[in-house]
């Protein structure tokens, strides 16, 4: 493993034999203006995000971003084209408004699931019940009837909305320790409920749902304040709807004082039947070798909780960015520049490992891949992927990347192919050299990560516009590259978890037609 020291070593030396030239470097300087003077993220981002807004597999706005994407590219002279490699179900978000009605009124903060039934126009209103504790499957099955016409909550209640670092921060060492266990205790007996009630939280709706429930409320804390995660519905007719963890805690301890919340709940949403899956292409030709590629990688889909603005909006605005600074700075590359805006990542990269299935001579030629998908950060990490010469040709590329941007990268060689997480997996596991330009986590995991607040406000410009700058060089360098890359793997290290010799990953099938039954 080489860390940032030895490249920064490495990149010094370097630096004082080819600064003059880089600095000269007339496409690396039309980049750079480009992205600075000229930008275009933030409207990207704007029509993308606010415009538009999510991007569920399936869904109509899915299909208007892959169109809008095609026009975009077709402004800036750049050719592009959906490839439809799949179906889905086709399913549109209407509104959900939740309402509690009783002991009180009070409007809640929550949504319906992806993919969840609807309710009549008017909504439903029931009474909520909590799920009782069991010793035994049998017991569950005594207790079903009681959800008849009722509204379960099927998640355990959080005995704090407060995130840990804000305990840590106020609270006594003592307290701390004593909520911390509490809490693991009770998600142990929790836990421990569902496997003795026979079920997980994938089986349980559908079990409520056959017994008479009128609804599913969830909530999916993301331990951050006033922050979910928001997936599907596992529901076929029931609404399936999450309420944030605020709101879920006072439901759930007004039912056990005995108090009979009701709510009201207005789920809309239309059940569209089958729609077709895309992946939006566009391309640069090239002028030398047009049958090697640099590939630009961001997926274009989202869950729905936000509007998808870091996951994975970000980088499908750097790639984008990227193109559209190409084109001007660059416009007849030696190689043909390609990027795959990839549909469906989110339910097992499916866009981008039909793509790898469905063009073997593109995988073949395939230069370099950059893929970026982990938020609105600066690249803060760059790994060989498992290939053995990636430390050669990677280092070359990153040489005329502005020291600003570098100073941030850490690197490591050869480093170790993905098993999955992102798009440049589908292409690593053919053999391409594919690579992770990894971001700074600016509280990805909780606070945007397939969240509810995964909106534009939290996306950082200047992050972003570092990363196109970053994209374009590496595109521009990959391709003048007088080499085709060498594809040599790695002797992969023997895994901590099994004690035996890693393997590398294989190609696996995209799942082609989602969600029907
Ligand atoms: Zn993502």
């Amino acid at each position: 493993m080489i860390r940032k020291i030895t490249l920064l070593i490495a990149l010094l030396l370097a630096n004082s034999l080819f600064l003059l030239a880089q600095e000269q470097d007339p496409v690396v300087q039309a980049i750079i203006k480009e992205a600075n003077e000229n930008s275009q993220l933030e409207a990207l981002g704007h029509e993308l995000m606010d415009g538009i807004g999510p991007r569920l597999v399936g869904t109509p706005q899915m299909k208007k971003a892959h169109d809008w994407a095609v026009a975009k590219y077709a402004g800036w002279g750049i050719t592009a084209r959906n490839e439809q490699w799949g179906e889905w179900k086709g399913w549109e978000r209407g509104i959900s408004h939740i309402d509690m009605v009783s002991p009180r009124v009070q409007s809640l903060r929550g949504t319906q699931l992806a993919w969840s039934p609807a309710t009549p126009k008017k909504g439903i209103t029931a009474e909520l019940v909590v799920l009782p504790m069991v010793k035994d499957s049998l017991e569950f099955v005594k207790w079903l009837p009681n959800v008849k016409g009722k509204l379960v909550m099927v998640s355990m209640m959080q005995p704090t909305g407060r995130p840990d670092y804000n305990w840590e921060e106020f609270a006594t060492e003592k307290s701390f320790a004593r909520m911390k266990e509490e809490r693991e205790e009770q998600t142990k007996a929790w836990n421990e409920n569902m496997r003795n009630m026979g079920h997980n939280t994938r089986s349980l709706p559908g079990t409520l749902e056959e017994a008479g429930a009128a609804g599913i409320v969830a909530s999916y804390w993301s331990q951050g304040f006033g922050v979910n995660k928001i997936f599907g519905a596992y529901t076929k007719t029931i609404p399936t709807v999450d309420l944030e963890l605020e709101d879920y805690g006072m439901l759930y301890r007004l039912v056990e004082s005995g108090q009979k919340p009701q709510l009201h709940i207005v789920a809309e949403s239309k059940d569209l039947g089958v729609m077709p899956t895309f992946n939006t292409i566009a391309e640069i030709k090239g002028s030398e070798k047009p049958d090697e590629y640099v590939i630009l990688s961001a997926h274009f889909d989202s869950w729905d909780g936000g509007t998808g603005a870091t996951d994975n909006g970000t980088g499908t605005l750097v790639m984008m960015e990227a193109m559209r600074i190409l084109k001007k700075a660059y416009p007849n590359p030696k190689r043909t520049i390609l990027v795959g805006h990839w549909g469906s990542e989110e339910q097992g990269l499916n866009g981008s490992r039909a793509f790898v299935e469905d063009h073997p001579e593109i995988v073949d030629g395939v230069q370099a891949l950059f893929n970026q998908d982990n938020g609105t950060g600066r690249v803060v990490s760059i790994s060989g992927g498992g290939f053995l010469d990636a430390y050669d040709y990677l280092g070359k590329w990153l040489n005329p990347v502005p020291q600003e941007i570098t100073d941030e990268i850490e690197t490591s060689f050869p480093g170790t192919p993905a098993r999955g997480g992102s798009d440049y997996a589908s292409f690593q596991a053919a053999g391409a050299p594919a690579f992770s330009l990894s971001s700074l986590n600016w509280s990805y995991w909780n606070y945007t990560w397939h969240t509810n607040r995964d909106t534009y406000d939290k996306i950082i410009f200047d992050d972003v516009r570092n990363n196109a700058i970053l994209t374009a060089i590496l595109a521009y360098m990959a391709s003048e590259h007088p080499e085709k890359t060498s594809r040599t793997k790695a002797v992969l290290p023997i895994s901590n978890r099994t004690g035996e010799q890693l393997e590398w990953p294989t190609p696996r099938s995209p799942q082609r037609k989602g969600g029907l039954d």
